[in-house]
């Protein structure tokens, strides 16, 4: 005796089995998904060429049901729609007018007047099907259209607002908008104030009073402005929540530290940049807000500095130093000198290939160095090196270099070397251009002030004061230090 065991029966379409199967049709089992996308292809049929349904497939191509010998009927009986059935004989449409009509129906049994644009708009949207879905999963949503309709609930702002859960009813709440049944308001600006007042629930008063008062005045009247000018975007009200949160935080740092924000001092302020993450200095606005404000003394906020800025040790800086002080037969006596320019001086290469002979002087035994106006002491240790470069500098052999006006002349008469031809022999020699400049800046801020660096290593202010907070210098009253202090480069 044989026991015979029937293949178990598969999609024809998707070929898997074990799935539950929607109808049988002349290619075979349909399963239900298979079924769904089926019934949900509209186009042109390959077979008879009409724009219609294309439940079916012949020779793989998607076809209508004549063509297909599909024995079903797809037109929704009411509207004529060839298309999915969602209910017995009736398309996606129709359910959906059917169902808003029951929910939007007012005591009168018509469609509430009020709401009739909105019913309008659902039922004529194209994707009648997500509608559906829509309400059918959203009660509370069905529930206050109810309401709405019937005038149980006003149909204002407020309605949402004070909603027992406004998440759910916002999307009813901005279809509503869109469709002219409610003012327009910006929900970013409103979401903002809402959450604002819950931010400052538990702070003290007079510290909500403060954030409060630079939300508005800053935040607030900007975000206004912005949604006026159509210009308000998702990252504004992000960066409004994170600025005031930071800005509460820096106010509680105040209080932690046992002052007031009337009492803040620079000390505070530095401590609060010192040690904490970086997003402290999204502190900055609020600071310089209530300084100009009078709510707080005059303090320095500093800008944030990015922090993929290259900046090697001053232990690597000072080993490159050390290595140059020794001739090597990596680099040249020029290339040395261009070296200790950027180690000592944080000059940028392009500026150190261009500069001119006299920009060294060699007078009464001491060796200068010009970038601007001041002349800086180029010390000892270097000055050697210096003094080697100028008493035989390279390609000073051909008679149309001779006595060329160039610190480092190039190779072709009257010209420099290029900055790209020594910033390579350094970069072999394993000196991180960048990172070198930016350690060496540093390390000059921490001696000068600021103000005096830039003035002589011709520099901007801005990044002379960069380098200096981000060199942990505490605030110095700079004026009186640039009037006091004498030049001089401190030696490594
Ligand atoms: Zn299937
Ligand atoms: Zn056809
Ligand atoms: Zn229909």
């Amino acid at each position: 005796m044989t026991v015979t065991t029937r293949p178990p029966r598969e999609c024809a379409r998707c070929t898997r089995t074990g799935v539950r199967f929607a109808v049988t049709w002349p290619e075979g089992s349909v399963c239900r998904c298979c079924y769904q996308r089926a019934t949900r292809t509209h186009g042109t049929c390959t077979g008879c060429g009409e724009q219609r349904l294309l439940p079916g497939l012949v020779d793989g191509r998607p076809s209508c049901t004549v063509c297909a010998g599909i024995p079903k009927d797809f037109h929704c009986t009411r509207c004529g729609r060839e298309d999915e059935p969602v209910r017995v004989g009736l398309c996606a449409h129709c359910c959906l007018s059917d169902d808003l009509t029951a929910l939007l129906t007012d005591t009168t049994g018509q469609v509430s007047p009020t709401l009739l644009p909105l019913f309008t708009a659902l039922t004529q949207q194209t994707h009648a099907r997500s509608a559906r879905t829509w309400l059918t999963v959203n009660p509370h949503a069905t529930k206050l259209l109810q309401d709405l309709a019937r005038g149980t609930v006003p149909l204002q702002h407020a309605t949402f607002t004070e909603h027992a859960h406004p998440s759910k009813v916002a999307f009813l709440r901005e279809l509503c908008i869109e469709h002219g049944l409610l003012e327009p308001v910006s929900l970013d600006i409103e979401r903002f104030q809402t959450w604002l007042d819950g931010k400052l629930r538990t702070a003290d008063p007079a510290d909500a009073r403060l954030i409060r008062q630079y939300a508005r005045w800053v935040h607030l009247n900007r975000m206004q402005h912005l949604a006026g000018t159509g210009a308000l975007k998702k990252g504004t009200f992000l960066a409004a929540k994170q600025s005031t949160t930071v800005a509460l935080e820096f106010v509680q740092h105040i209080r932690a530290s046992g002052l007031t924000p009337a009492t803040c001092t620079q000390a505070c302020v530095d401590d609060w940049l010192a040690t904490g993450p970086t997003t402290r200095s999204l502190a900055r606005g609020f600071v310089r807000w209530a300084s100009a404000h009078r709510h707080l003394p005059p303090v320095v906020f500093p800008y944030r500095v990015a922090r993929t800025e290259p900046v090697i040790t001053q232990q690597q800086r000072l080993g490159h130093i050390a290595r140059l002080l020794v001739p090597n037969d990596q680099l040249a006596t020029d290339e040395r000198v261009a070296a200790l320019l950027l180690l000592l001086y944080a000059q940028p290469l392009a500026r150190i290939a261009g500069m001119r002979r006299h920009q060294i002087r060699d007078e009464h035994g001491l060796l200068t160095v010009t970038f601007t106006g001041d002349a800086l002491t180029i010390p000892a240790p270097f000055a050697a090196i210096v003094r080697d470069h100028l008493a035989a500098p390279p390609n000073q052999n051909t008679a149309a270099h001779r006595d060329s006006p160039r610190l480092f002349p190039g190779r072709r008469p009257g010209q420099h070397l290029h900055q790209n031809t020594i910033m390579n022999k350094l970069r072999d020699a394993g000196i991180d251009l960048r990172g070198a400049r930016n350690a060496a800046l540093r390390a000059l801020v921490i001696d000068l002030p600021a103000p005096v660096v830039a003035d002589s290593l011709n520099y901007s202010y801005t990044i002379t004061d960069k380098h200096r907070r981000n060199a942990g210098a505490t605030f110095l009253d700079y004026a009186t230090l640039r009037t006091t202090h004498t030049i001089g480069i401190p030696t490594a």
